[in-house]
């Protein structure tokens, strides 16, 4: 396994925590983006607690000049991006007759803009140096959609079209574009629905259970690989067995 320079973001969420952990444990060297100083500084203490060193720089995904200076920090400190986890993600749940304005906007942004905002500073420097792996972490409800998610199923299913558009424009340049799509994993997210809603939620998983961040941070590395260059466009489904369609 080369090692590369990977930039997680929201890294320090529950999914992406597992994502940094995974990826710095196949020897990549690991930065992440944070917006609240204090909060990104106990999880760095608490990573650097079980052994793990990641680079912290701020910004907000949703905000196109922050991410290219979130971008530009990173290339400061480890070098030229060669992995892009667009992992970053809101809720702002309604059902769509009473869904605001914002929060139409604030999950369009941070969930589908975001990508366009942190891929687009990588994108160059990943064609002219012929390599590298775009990861987007998506949803099931992208692909089933989800009632009272009209907003978070728009963003995560054009994260896919997304995907599949950046897998054909850059193949031949050896840069791989896939998604993953979640179901539902154990983290605040998801741990933030009332437990009558989450039993019923897993009652209709087949496994029986909500996955684990970690099953998720697996399926990332599986596109990472070196050995994953004939797979790009790709949508892995881990979720359980809840939704086998596309
Ligand atoms: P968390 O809420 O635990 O983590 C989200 C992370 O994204 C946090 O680090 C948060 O930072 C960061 N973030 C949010 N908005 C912004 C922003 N504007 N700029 C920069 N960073 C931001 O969520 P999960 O770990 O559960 O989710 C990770 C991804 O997986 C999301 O895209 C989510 O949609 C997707 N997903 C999750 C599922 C689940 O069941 N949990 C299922 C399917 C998909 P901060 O601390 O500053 O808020």
């Amino acid at each position: 396994m080369t090692s590369r320079v990977a930039l997680v973001t929201g890294g320090t969420g529950g999914i992406g925590t597992a994502i940094c952990k995974r990826l710095a444990k196949a020897g990549h060297r690991v930065a992440t983006n944070y917006r609240n100083e204090e909060k990104a500084r106990a999880w760095e203490q608490a990573m650097r607690a079980e052994g793990f060193e990641f680079t912290l720089v701020p910004g907000d995904v949703s905000s196109p000049e922050d991410a290219e200076a979130m971008v530009r920090r990173v290339e400061e400190a480890l070098g030229p991006v060669e992995v892009l986890v667009n992992n970053a993600g809101i809720t702002r749940d309604s059902t769509f007759h009473k869904m605001t304005p914002q929060q139409w906007t604030d999950v369009i942004t941070t969930n589908l803009n975001a990508c366009y905002n942190v891929t687009r500073p990588v994108i160059e420097g990943m064609r002219e140096r012929k390599w590298g792996r775009i990861v987007q972490i998506s949803s099931i409800n992208g692909q089933k959609g989800q009632y009272g998610q009209a907003n978070y199923a728009a963003a995560k299913a054009g994260m896919h079209g997304f995907t599949i558009s950046l897998a054909q424009e850059n193949a031949k340049l050896g840069i791989t574009v896939n998604t993953v799509s979640p179901g539902y994993i154990g983290t605040d997210m998801v741990m933030a629905v009332p437990e009558a809603v989450r039993d019923k939620i897993v009652a209709q998983i087949p496994t029986g259970r909500l996955g684990t961040p970690e099953e998720i941070a697996y399926s990332v590395a599986f596109f990472v690989a070196d050995e994953a260059a004939w797979i790009t466009g790709a949508n892995l489904a881990a979720n359980g067995g809840q939704y086998m369609g596309w």
